[in-house]
């Protein structure tokens, strides 16, 4: 098939870019202003999950209310990538070698829900907090994927 002409000279995202980029816009929707992070979680490149940081259910968000802090982090909100996972229990969603695409990288809360969640790769926008995971990643044979630094050429995902 011919490609059609208003195609040519645009850069297609790959898959990885375009998972990223739904789940910055995940994370418009987060209402803790420290760190606004969305996650996508994704198998066969078909998203089954997101998740942002917010409150709990029903309870007021940090910027109603002001932060939860606790020895320097806010505490009020649930991670989004544990949202993400909790949204994808709520609806009886299995994510079982899935992948997930988080803005930032987990922090070790929620990097040991993603490895007991059976997630087997994690590619995050920045780098966050906690360097534990690189090893311990390692360790479980879950696959991370630092894409600040290979913006323009990520290979797709293909799992
Ligand atoms: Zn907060
Ligand atoms: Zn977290």
């Amino acid at each position: 098939m011919d490609t059609p002409p208003k195609a040519k000279g645009r850069a297609r995202a790959s898959w990885d870019e375009y998972f990223m980029n739904i789940a910055r816009e995940v994370s418009t929707r987060s209402t803790c202003d420290r760190k606004f992070v969305g996650a996508v979680i994704v198998r066969d490149r078909s998203i089954l999950a997101t998740g942002y940081n917010g409150s709990i259910r029903g309870l007021p968000h940090c910027d109603e209310e002001g932060h939860l802090m606790e020895e320097g982090h806010c505490v009020r909100t649930v991670h989004a990538e544990a949202n993400a996972i909790v949204q994808a229990a709520r609806n009886g969603v299995r994510i079982d070698g899935s992948s997930i695409y988080v803005t930032a990288s987990p922090c070790w809360g929620c990097f040991r829900l993603i490895a007991n969640a059976g997630i087997a790769r994690v590619a995050f926008g920045e780098f966050y907090r906690d360097p534990r995971i690189f090893d311990v990643a390692v360790k479980l044979g879950i696959e991370l994927v630092d894409m600040s630094k290979s913006a323009a050429a990520s290979p797709a995902a293909s799992s």
